[in-house]
């Protein structure tokens, strides 16, 4: 920053130092011309007496003897005073004795001095006998002409004047070079620093001490600024921090430390906007503690705060599959899950958390039971925006507190109630394999060449105590969440693997059994060596088993597929691709996998006579698998058409409710017996 500089200190001081000093000198020096003025006037006058009195000797001398030459004489040298422009001798009636007159000289400023002395001035002294007579003979006159004293006048006046400006500008220059050094030019650095500071930061930098100013003013004024500085600073920093601890006051819950209900809101707008995008569920959990009052009441306030902060730690252990935790006040929490594949995980989650919170907490030496409700809202389903959603979490969970307590509750009755059947199912799954609740079924496989039996497909049933019996494709899905699905699939390849060695030995020596392998089965690290031990058990014939795995449970980590495929293909077993057409695989990655056979999923050869895709698909995919050199069966094959048509393509096996629905072994053994009669009766 810098100073214009006609507007810097000194600039002013000087041009006022100069006016005053121009203004003094002038009001001085005219003073003393004034005083000068009086002095040549009265000068004037003293020359005039001092000749008359220096002359009237001899004037009174040639008047008393009428001498005229002396007279003259006496004139003349009158007149070797330049300023004497008149003189004479004699009486004032009779003509002069002697006189002479001198031209005015020539001086080009008596306009200015003539108006101050008058041109000329007139001067005369009697010219008296002896004493005692006295008698008077005349006078001797004398005409003084002022211009020479004029002269002289007006060149002091001129030196004067010049000398006072001379001096009013030397004092001047003097004064502001003074002001300058001194003052100016320091506070323009001080200023240049100051300027520099930034006033985000003022107290990053100081102004620094000017050598030599250390002890006067300016010193004095650098220090204050930077004591100043220094407090802006200070205040700023406390002021960041107090604003910056009323904001995290603002948005959290100051007990728990975990976010607010408005700060959850925001979150949750955020979660909500991601998930609307990426075409997600999410979750929103209002976990309320029943009879928290009561434990309030029973030990103490600051118990129940004690409380409220272990909740919460416990609540935020699960941090790993929670987005959020909060605090929506008293003894509420709400949390949200993101990524919802399914309401059951959720409902899982809940129950989880149930559990941990009716874990006894340790109080003041004693421990508290927490049981807690939770109320439960999914996006989208149950509302698009986050207030929404909050809200009606709070809801379900008011209105489940009032039914019974100690329990999760979905918004929506549908959901709710299919959840609970869904956790029911998955708790009793538990038990079903030790109360034996499980067998197995078998549907049939036919070679659409020679018509024979080939195969069967053995597919599981779980006989529910009260529910009776529960579909595979509800329980398998629990099973495989639980990890169950281990323990029950190497129960199903077990009873399959007897049952085939039972039919084998009763004459099938060629019939082969299709057992289903989840893709949690697949990728357990002791798979092979079960499938080893179970074939060894029954010494069959490696090949005589085959099993099923889903393409769409194969393209979730191909790489850990194949490497587990061909693991599994070590122990002699074909593999087979179930539900093939359903998931996106593509050839390329069909050719890696040490696949034996492709089985095109049942909702293609459903609609394989109204759909013209579904034709293409199913014809393609025959195609395709007799290219790679794998046998292809179709499932769900119900009708003659159907049959036709996939053979007429060259599909080499089929299963489906045409030939027979899934039954149980003796059943099973009964139809083959009745096929093979009405097929060799065909052939006759
Ligand atoms: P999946 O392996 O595709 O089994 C074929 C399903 O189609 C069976 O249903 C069968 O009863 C049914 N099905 C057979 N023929 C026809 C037909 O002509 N039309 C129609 N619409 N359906 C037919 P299920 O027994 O209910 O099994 C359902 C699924 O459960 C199976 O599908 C399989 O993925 C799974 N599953 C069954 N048993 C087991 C098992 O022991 N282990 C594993 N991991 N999964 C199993
Ligand atoms: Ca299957
Ligand atoms: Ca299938």
């Amino acid at each position: 920053m810098k100073v214009d500089p006609r507007h810097s200190l000194s600039v002013k001081l000087l041009q006022l130092v100069l006016l005053w000093a121009l203004l003094a000198g002038m009001l001085l020096s005219l003073a003393q011309i004034l005083f000068d003025l009086r002095t040549v006037r009265t000068s004037i006058t003293q020359d005039a007496d001092e000749i008359l009195t220096m002359f009237h000797d001899p004037a009174s001398q040639a008047i008393f003897s009428l001498d005229k030459e002396m007279a003259t004489q006496v004139i003349e040298g009158l007149f070797a005073n330049r300023a004497v422009h008149f003189a004479a001798i004699g009486h004032p009636d009779e003509a002069p004795l002697a006189s002479r007159e001198r031209p005015l000289s020539k001086f080009p400023y008596r306009y200015l001095t003539d108006p101050l002395f008058g041109i000329e001035q007139r001067f005369s002294i009697p010219l008296l006998g002896r004493a005692p007579y006295n008698e008077y003979y005349g006078d001797l006159q004398l005409t003084l002409e002022t211009a020479p004293y004029g002269q002289t006048f007006l060149r002091n006046s001129l030196i004067i004047l010049i000398t006072g400006l001379l001096r009013a500008l030397v004092m001047a220059g003097a004064v502001y070079l003074v002001y300058h050094v001194l003052l100016t030019r320091p506070l323009a650095r001080i200023i240049e620093h100051i300027s520099e500071i930034n006033p985000e930061q003022p107290g990053k930098m100081m102004v620094p001490m000017l050598p030599g100013q250390e002890k006067n003013e300016l010193g004095l004024w650098i220090t204050k600024i930077n004591e100043l500085l220094d407090a802006i600073e200070r205040n700023r920093s406390q002021r960041h921090e107090a604003e910056a601890s009323l904001l995290h006051m603002a948005q959290h819950d100051q007990l728990t430390g975990l976010p607010n209900r408005s700060i959850l809101l925001e979150q949750l707008s955020r979660v909500l906007a991601d998930a609307r995008r990426r075409q997600r569920s999410v979750a929103v959990l209002c976990c309320g503690l029943d009879d928290f009052k009561e434990v309030n009441e029973k030990f103490s306030y600051q118990a129940g705060d004690k409380l409220l902060v272990a909740v919460a730690e416990r609540l935020q252990s699960h941090s790993g599959r929670l987005t959020s935790v909060a605090r929506l006040g008293g003894d509420q929490f709400a949390l949200i899950v993101t990524d919802v594949a399914e309401p059951y995980e959720v409902a899982e989650l809940a129950q989880q958390i149930l559990d941990e919170l009716s874990q006894p907490f340790p109080l003041d030496d004693a421990s508290v039971v927490l049981q807690a409700t939770i109320g439960i809202t999914l996006f989208p389903e149950d509302g698009m925006d986050a207030s929404k959603l909050l809200q009606k979490a709070e809801q379900t969970m008011m209105l489940a507190k009032i039914r019974s307590r100690n329990r999760y509750q979905f918004y929506i009755a549908s959901v709710d109630s299919e959840m609970r059947v869904r956790r029911e199912l998955a708790s009793s799954l538990r038990e079903a394999l030790l109360r034996n609740e499980f067998h197995l079924v078998y549907q049939p496989q036919i070679n659409l060449t020679d018509r024979r039996v080939v195969g069967v497909e053995a597919l599981l049933r779980w006989h529910h105590p009260e529910r009776g019996l529960v579909p595979p494709d509800l329980f398998i899905p629990l099973a495989e969440q639980s990890g169950a699905i281990i323990a029950i699939g190497e129960w199903v390849l077990d009873q399959a693997c007897r049952q085939l060695r039972d039919w084998q030995q009763a004459g099938r020596p060629d019939l082969r059994m299709s057992v289903n392998l989840s893709t949690v089965q697949l990728h357990h690290p002791d798979l092979s060596a079960m499938v080893t031990r179970v074939l060894q058990r029954y010494a069959l014939p490696r090949n005589s088993l085959e099993l099923e795995v889903t393409e769409t449970g194969l393209m979730e980590d191909i790489q850990a597929a194949a490497r587990h495929l061909n693991e599994l293909k070590r122990t002699g077993v074909q593999i087979a691709l179930d539900d093939f057409g359903t998931g996106y695989s593509s050839l390329s990655y069909l050719r890696g996998l040490p696949l034996d056979k492709i089985k095109i999923d049942k909702s293609f050869t459903g609609d394989l006579l109204v759909d013209h895709d579904d034709r293409n698909i199913v014809r393609i995919i025959i195609q395709l698998g007799r290219n790679l050199n794998m046998q292809v069966i179709a499932e769900g094959v119900e009708s003659a058409e159907q049959e036709a048509y996939l053979s007429a393509e060259g599909c080499h096996e089929g299963q489906g409710y045409f030939y027979s629905r899934p039954l149980t072994a003796a059943a099973l053994l009964e139809w083959m017996r009745n096929y093979e009669q009405t097929l060799s009766s065909v052939s006759d």
